[in-house]
């Protein structure tokens, strides 16, 4: 266990804080950035990524990350693996507790852990998870190769995760609680040219079935309620992907820093200053309604200049109090 003090650390390795830093190294702030276990952020579990500027051909998420973590780390960004799991924002300097049992004191905070899939809370999705029940269908899609899945959800999370998960299965229903769906429309013709993809309109996962007779627990089937007529089919299918949306990964901010009711930090207007003078915030952590690469690289950026500012103030405040 050791304790260490920095200037300004960032947390989370996504897209905001890896951008952050490169703004913030290249500012000669010395930045460290503290990753957890998904080094890299939600677009390590991505795969094609057709709108990141600059990128005319079809690029893959892991490998991007893989490139803006290097140029991070080349312009001379510190990196450290640890999961953070206490905050204490109150007093000066802001105070991090790693699991590792290591703390980090800092002078400024870029706040970038991102966000994370929802779940839908059924007793059998919670049983059945990593045994067939999956949210993130190209970390898993390929256990599915010949076999029939279902993708709960009507989003372009849902949208892009079903069409992946054709490329594996012989056939991908998708589930969703409306009648229309809410992802781009250039997706959802892909998707619904898609020959493979069944679309069950209206209805709700009710519960996933399964059985446990061979050494780990396998989902046999899906067991659906039509919302508007509460006629419940059952599927046979081996797989099941949830892809409801995400939640900010705030738990350990809470009663410290401002979120609203879903639990996103809220940012004054045009800046990614927080309620605490000295933390920013930057990505999908504060961004309820955009939350693509590109916008989190963006409020990156943002958050390590403002940070560059805070910091030369507190020096100049520093210099005439003194004289
Ligand atoms: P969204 O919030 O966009 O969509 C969530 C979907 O899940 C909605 O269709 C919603 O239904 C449904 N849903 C939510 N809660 C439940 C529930 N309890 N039961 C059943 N269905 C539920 O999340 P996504 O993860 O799809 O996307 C998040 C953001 O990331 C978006 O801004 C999206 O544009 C972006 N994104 C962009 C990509 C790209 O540009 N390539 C790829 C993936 C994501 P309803 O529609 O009825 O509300």
């Amino acid at each position: 266990m050791s304790d260490h003090h920095y200037d300004v650390l960032i947390l989370g390795s996504g897209a905001a804080g890896l951008t952050a830093a490169i703004y913030a190294a290249r500012a000669n702030l010395e930045p460290t950035l503290i990753h957890g276990m998904q080094p890299g952020g939600q677009m390590t579990i991505t795969t094609d990524v057709e709108n990141f500027p600059g990128f005319p051909e079809i690029i893959q998420g892991p490998w991007l990350m893989e490139q803006i973590q290097a140029q991070a780390e080349g312009v001379g960004t510190n990196m450290i693996s640890d999961l953070i799991i206490e905050a204490n924002l109150q007093k000066k300097p802001f105070k991090l507790t790693g699991d590792s049992g290591n703390t980090y004191t800092c002078n400024a905070l870029i706040i970038s852990t991102g966000a994370e899939a929802k779940w839908l809370g059924l007793d059998s999705e919670l049983k059945y998870q990593g045994f067939g029940v999956s949210a993130c269908a190209t970390c898993d899609g390929f256990f599915y190769r010949g076999k029939q899945v279902a993708v709960v959800g009507g989003g372009n999370t849902a949208v892009e995760e079903a069409i992946y998960l054709t490329k594996h299965a012989t056939k991908v229903m998708l589930i969703h609680r409306r009648n229309s769906l809410r992802a781009e429309k250039m997706l959802q013709k892909r998707l619904l040219a898609n020959p493979k993809i069944e679309i069950i309109w209206d209805s709700a996962l009710e519960e996933v079935m399964g059985k446990h007779e061979g050494p780990m627990p396998e989902v046999t089937g899906i067991r659906v309620r039509n919302i508007k007529t509460d006629n419940i089919t059952e599927y046979s299918l081996e797989g099941v992907f949830i892809a409801i949306g995400h939640q900010p990964n705030t738990s350990i901010f809470v009663n410290q820093l401002k979120m609203d009711e879903e639990g996103y930090l809220i940012t004054q207007p045009d800046s990614t200053a927080t309620n605490i003078p000295g933390i920013f915030a930057a990505g999908d952590v504060q961004d309820n309604k955009f939350r693509q690469a590109v916008t989190a690289a963006g409020t990156g950026c943002m958050a390590a200049l403002e940070t560059e500012k805070y910091l030369a103030n507190i020096v100049n405040q520093t210099t005439m109090a003194a004289q």
